[in-house]
């Protein structure tokens, strides 16, 4: 069996700028399910956030950080993130990812809960592709080796830790084994769960299910941010409209022309995304429709088609002229803030397993993440993950002892009554249904019941499909698990039997693989 040094799961921003990173200390080896720019970063639109403003500051940063995370967000790895902001847009740009400037400054938006201005984007709303882009280039260039088509299936541990990973040559359904000093899972987030979502066929939540069933703790699984405003067109592909549409000044209106957000929220329109997807909802369900209306009709064109020339052109490319016409849009999955727990180095409690990016919790969204934190997380705690590998040590996380919910979930349960045989569109349809944005305890067992049955019915994983569908049955069985055992309402996680926030529940659940 050959060994790296490092081995990399994932190639979106977490993967690739860890890997930049890493070759500077040894041999790397980048792993990757489908083409190297297949990802949730390349269609980030938005931006990435970073106190670099004037008016700013990284506590600034941190208090809105806080704020949006629903008490929940670990304050050390949050102070972590906004002070390192900064130094990690400055690697950006050395790596040549150029942020749109106005009068030769960067250009900060604005967007939902962030009181300045601080959001870096490029290309207007291509900000991500931009990212993935440039990253991919230079991977390219440094020789770093990668596989594509080649999907992750086992991680190798042994009692030393982790030790190489068991992964899938698609094509040709064979498998290899390699071996690595530092495994890094950068594979990224879980969209794929829902019936609608605007993340891409990738996200199906891979790391999250083979950490667990390495050992892995499991942290926060029970919140997943519903975006407000995916586009909702018959026959068009998902597609995001960016917040920063609103933060912009785009208005949501229901079906009778009523500008509803204020009703909802002192911030109306830039109000934290849980509050607008729940408010859509009810304005939805009130007039019997499947959506609601972004209005920027009102900007002058030339503004909405030179700041979002991505969001422009694709809904053209439907029939809508969204400068002269409301764009219809409705809730859809967004971004896991659950995830592999780790410390605020990467590490994780397996010795020499690491995880960064969407597949990690580091803590830093608590319950609810701040609009276009994420990428800078992939950022900051990717650097960190090769400086911890580079004092010699094969990390490994001890916490303090805390008051977090430990609890132990056997990836095997007994069948319980009949269950249709599990499918993509099923599982989909199930989570969206009883595990989505508004949740109960009825809804939750029977989803909990189905998911454990179909678990045990895809062991086997002889192709990207069926490992993928195993996969999304864990991930979202623990996310089930973690829902029902919080008996309350926080941040993106709302169950219509428990609609209060508890003091009592101002803690975390950690999973654990059990007997
Ligand atoms: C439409 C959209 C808009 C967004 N806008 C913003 C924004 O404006 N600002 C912001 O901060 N965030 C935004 N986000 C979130 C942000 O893009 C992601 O959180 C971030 O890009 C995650 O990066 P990552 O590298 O962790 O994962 P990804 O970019 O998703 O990369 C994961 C990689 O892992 C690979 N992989 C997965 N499983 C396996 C496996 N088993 N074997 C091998 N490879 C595997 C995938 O193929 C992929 O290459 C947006 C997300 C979406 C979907």
């Amino acid at each position: 069996m050959s060994v790296y040094d490092y081995i990399i799961v994932g190639s979106g921003i977490a993967g690739l700028y860890t890997a930049l990173l890493a070759r500077e200390h040894g041999s790397v080896l980048v792993l990757t399910k489908g083409s190297l720019d297949e990802c949730n970063t390349r269609y980030a639109q938005g931006g990435i956030a970073a106190a670099i403003g004037e008016d700013d500051s990284p506590d600034l940063h941190m208090d809105d950080t806080l704020k949006a995370g629903g008490d929940l967000c670990d304050p050390e790895a949050v102070r972590v993130l906004t002070e390192e902001a900064p130094d990690r847009i400055a690697d950006l740009i050395k790596l040549g990812v150029a942020f749109d400037t106005l009068n030769g400054e960067i250009n900060l938006a604005r967007e939902g809960a962030h009181s300045v201005p601080r959001i870096l984007h490029a290309g207007g709303d291509a900000t991500g592709e931009r990212i993935e882009t440039t990253l991919g280039v230079r991977l390219r260039e440094s020789r770093i080796s990668f596989l594509e088509n080649s999907l992750l299936t086992n991680i190798l541990v042994d009692e030393g830790g982790a030790r190489g990973v068991e992964y899938l040559e698609v094509g040709s359904r064979t498998r290899h084994q390699i071996g690595c000093t530092y495994l890094i899972l950068a594979t990224g987030g879980a969209g794929q769960l829902f019936r609608y979502t605007t993340n891409p066929s990738v996200a199906t939540g891979d790391g999250v299910a083979m950490a667990y069933l390495a050992g892995a703790e499991i942290m926060d699984m029970e919140f997943f941010q519903f975006h407000p405003t995916a586009l909702k067109l018959p026959d068009a592909p998902p597609f995001l409209i960016s917040e920063a549409v609103r933060g912009e000044g785009g208005i949501l209106k229901n079906s009778l022309g009523h500008a509803f957000m204020k009703d909802y929220s002192p911030q109306a329109d830039l109000a934290p995304r849980d509050v607008v997807a729940r408010a859509t909802v009810r304005e939805m369900r009130k007039a019997s429709t499947d959506h609601v209306l972004l209005d920027i009709t009102h900007l002058p064109s030339q503004r909405v088609t030179t700041r979002f020339p991505q969001i422009y052109r694709f809904c053209l490319s439907q029939g809508l002229d969204i400068t002269t016409t409301p764009i219809p849009v409705a809730p859809a999955a967004h971004y896991m803030m659950g995830g592999i727990r780790t410390n605020s180095w990467g590490e994780t409690n397996i010795k020499g397993l690491f995880a960064c990016g969407e597949a990690a919790c580091t803590g830093v969204h608590g319950a609810n993440r701040l609009a276009s934190n994420s990428l800078l997380e992939t950022l900051v705690f990717g650097k960190r993950v090769v400086e911890r590998t580079m004092d010699g040590s094969k990390g490994v996380a001890h916490y303090p002892k805390d008051d977090s919910l430990y609890l132990r979930v056997p990836d095997r349960a007994a069948l319980t009554g009949q269950n249709p045989p599990p499918t993509l569109e099923r599982l989909q349809s199930l989570m969206w249904e009883s595990v989505g944005m508004e949740r109960n305890e009825q809804g939750l067992m029977l989803a909990l019941g189905t998911l454990a049955a179909w678990q045990g019915q895809l062991s086997d994983h002889r192709d990207r499909p069926s490992a993928e569908l195993r996969n999304l049955a864990i991930t979202g069985r623990l996310m089930a698990e973690a829902a029902l055992l919080r008996r309350e309402s926080r941040g993106a996680h709302f169950r219509l039997d428990y609609p209060e926030t508890l003091m009592e529940w101002r803690r975390n659940i950690v999973i654990t693989r059990g007997e």
